[in-house]
């Protein structure tokens, strides 16, 4: 979940993919993520991600009429984006569901867009006119190219946790952290910090202007979306 700061209610969810494994058990995103992109089946994967995600928000914003409306995340690989059927694919998840523009957000990284900036630009603008969100993930880690920030149709940042986790007791996290938060609002974007695990954490990030929050403090991933039905 992700979690507004002012009513601890729930802005939204990113979505994670688990594998349980027959024989395995329960397989995380590293355990299988790296063989699906070398395969070629996270373009499959992916698929199926965003069109459950896109299900279950669709269930969620029948039963809550909120505003601003919840939102979900669905991660992209760049096997994805260097596709051209990402466009048909966003295209028909969306036909399919019934969910407010704009509120399935595609988290991509820096690194994904840097590969290709041009490419990406375009189509991102022509998937966002389709109705899809854009966040971008693990901010501050990459390229930071910020010229881009301006080109792509972005509506969201995260910070990523690793700025999160020691912004405490490191000034220099603590100056990146209180830099991203002051772009983002000049930019008018919301800003989602990642990894918040202490109220400390929270209380730094807070005072500094960021009001949606994730992380184990706030809750942590779990199955079905109905479980976090009790925090709404
Ligand atoms: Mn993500």
């Amino acid at each position: 979940p992700i979690v507004r700061l002012e009513d601890r209610t729930i802005a939204g969810f990113e979505a994670l993919v688990r594998w349980d494994h027959p024989r395995e058990g329960r397989l995380m995103p590293q355990d299988f993520l790296a063989i699906a992109e070398e395969t070629g089946l996270i373009v499959d994967l992916g698929v199926y991600v965003m069109d459950r995600t896109a299900r279950e928000l669709e269930a969620w914003q029948a039963a809550l009429d909120v505003d601003p409306p919840i939102f979900a995340s669905v991660n992209v690989s760049s096997r994805q984006l260097i596709r051209h059927d990402l466009l048909h694919d966003v295209k028909t998840v969306l036909s399919r569901r019934r969910i407010l523009p704009g509120t399935l957000k595609l988290e991509i990284t820096e690194s994904l867009v840097m590969e290709n900036p041009e490419y990406a630009a375009q189509m991102l603008s022509r998937i966002r006119d389709l109705g899809a969100g854009f966040s971008l993930d693990d901010f501050g880690t990459g390229y930071s190219s910020l010229s881009y920030l301006k080109r792509l149709p972005l509506d969201q940042l995260k910070i990523d946790q690793s700025f999160v986790r020691d912004v405490l007791d490191d000034p220099d996290d603590a100056a990146i952290v209180r830099t991203i938060l002051t772009l983002a609002q000049s930019l008018d974007l919301t800003v989602v910090a990642e990894g918040v695990e202490t109220r400390g954490q929270r209380d730094f990030l807070a005072l500094n202007g960021c009001r949606q929050f994730q992380g184990y403090l706030f809750g942590r991933p779990s199955p079905s979306m109905d479980d976090f039905t009790p925090l709404l």
